[in-house]
């Protein structure tokens, strides 16, 4: 069987969906061929926690290790996806269910894969780490954690209190994933995010095969 790479990014475009109070996405050709320009040329503005991308330690922690600093097998290797059918929040007790490892990197694939990307609307209700599965995460000592929407944490719910605790602990945080084409099992991870110095996080691609 020929196994195919298959990209759970979601594609950038001006004006799309971003945490509320982020700087909004901008993408805007400033030269164009069809007027008479020489090239092309596209112009983006946008915070780096847009679309699909990772969060530093910086993110949360003052003197936490930035963007540029990742290990690279953080984020290429073998990974687990998890499906959950939680409706809320992941919590530890759905964790404790599942087999994680040390150093395992790990994708939940949760309803927010086909219900929240379906609409530009930003999805408060999307399914995020409670802060008790975030620390369930640290003491597993799992190395990388991706989720299928904006944020590990909630909109108004352990948002804060996950993202402090498992970037305190130095888990790599891939945000922003589509997994709905995905299911639960073991794929090749390949997610490299652009090499923004100094960054508290930045925009990747990611595949899996
Ligand atoms: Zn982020």
């Amino acid at each position: 069987m020929k196994r195919t790479w298959k990209d759970v990014s979601v594609p950038l475009r001006d004006g799309m969906v971003h945490w509320p109070g982020d700087p909004e996405c901008h993408i805007k050709r400033v030269s164009r061929m069809e007027d008479g320009a020489v090239c092309n040329l596209t112009h983006i503005s946008m915070s780096a926690h847009t679309g699909t991308h990772m969060d530093a330690p910086r993110h949360f922690i003052a003197d936490g290790i930035t963007m540029e600093q990742m290990p690279f097998e953080a984020v290429i290797g073998r990974c687990r996806v998890f499906e959950l059918d939680c409706e809320d929040q992941i919590t530890a007790d759905d964790l404790k269910k599942l087999r994680l490892a040390p150093r395992q990197r790990v994708l939940f694939k949760t309803r927010n894969s086909t219900r929240s990307w379906a609409t530009n609307e930003f999805d408060k209700d999307f399914v995020s780490i409670r802060q008790d599965a975030a620390q369930y995460l640290v003491e597993q000592e799992v190395m990388t954690v991706g989720v299928d929407y904006l944020s590990i944490g909630g909109f108004n719910k352990d948002g804060v209190e996950t993202h402090q605790i498992m970037l305190g602990a130095g888990i790599w945080v891939i945000e922003g994933l589509n997994l709905a084409e995905i299911s639960d099992g073991y794929y090749e991870l390949i997610c490299l995010p652009i090499k923004l110095e100094g960054a508290d996080g930045a925009p990747c691609r990611v595949v899996l095969r």
